[in-house]
């Protein structure tokens, strides 16, 4: 079936465009190295980190993940959030993922939730870790492409909120890290939120991890 496909529709890379594979080796190499610390304009209140730049192959890739839906990126770049996590992560705790939240009817028609899918992936590479997508948007928050910082920050204000009883319960859980993920960090307005959204239902939130900061 994979041939079959090939030969219709060649598989491009999702960074870089070269044919004949699905994410090549060098665009796997903008995300490899160490998290690096960043600091958006809107503080967050807990460090954040990111994978690479928002820009060239790791931008193209998470556009393609989110606008294009090509799910197959779920895979390399899960693994990516897990190298990075590998090596901020506490040894001794368990680790669980809170996947920024996406407007429902934007996950919807883009074909799922990209952010939530890398961050599965990256859990099936780390050992003692789980994925807790307990995070949504609430009905009126708008798509923020296309607004400037202010904008998004009260676009988004009190817009994201934390549901889903046992998985609280896990978070809430005192020996555990909670590192919400994301694609993209730019004003840090939705990190913001997020972590509020978390910290009203109890939950402490000990870092951000991005695959691409502005
Ligand atoms: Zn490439």
């Amino acid at each position: 079936m994979r041939t079959l496909l090939d030969l219709i529709l060649p598989q491009a890379c999702g960074g870089c465009g070269v044919v004949g594979t699905g994410w090549c080796a060098s665009c796997a190499g903008c995300l490899a190295g160490p998290p690096r610390r960043v600091r958006p304009r809107t503080d967050p209140g807990v460090p954040c980190w990111a994978l690479g730049p928002y820009s060239g192959p790791p931008r193209r890739a998470v556009l393609a993940a989110k606008e294009r839906g090509r799910r197959d990126l779920a895979a390399p770049l899960g693994l990516a959030l897990a190298r990075g996590l590998d090596g901020l992560r506490s040894r001794d705790r368990p680790l669980l993922l809170v996947p920024a939240p996406s407007r429902r009817v934007a996950a919807r028609r883009r074909g799922g939730d990209p952010v939530a899918r890398a961050a599965r992936v990256a859990t099936g590479w780390l050992s003692d870790s789980r994925c807790a997508p307990v995070l949504a948007t609430r009905p009126g928050v708008r798509d923020s492409v296309g607004l400037g910082p202010l904008d998004r920050r009260r676009n988004l204000r009190d817009g994201i909120r934390a549901t889903g009883d046992s998985l609280l319960a896990l978070l809430r859980c005192p020996n555990v890290e909670v590192v919400l993920v994301d694609d993209v960090l730019t004003t840090g307005a939705t990190a913001r939120e997020s972590v509020r959204a978390l910290a009203r239902a109890g939950v402490s939130a000990h870092g951000v991890l991005v695959t691409c900061a502005a």
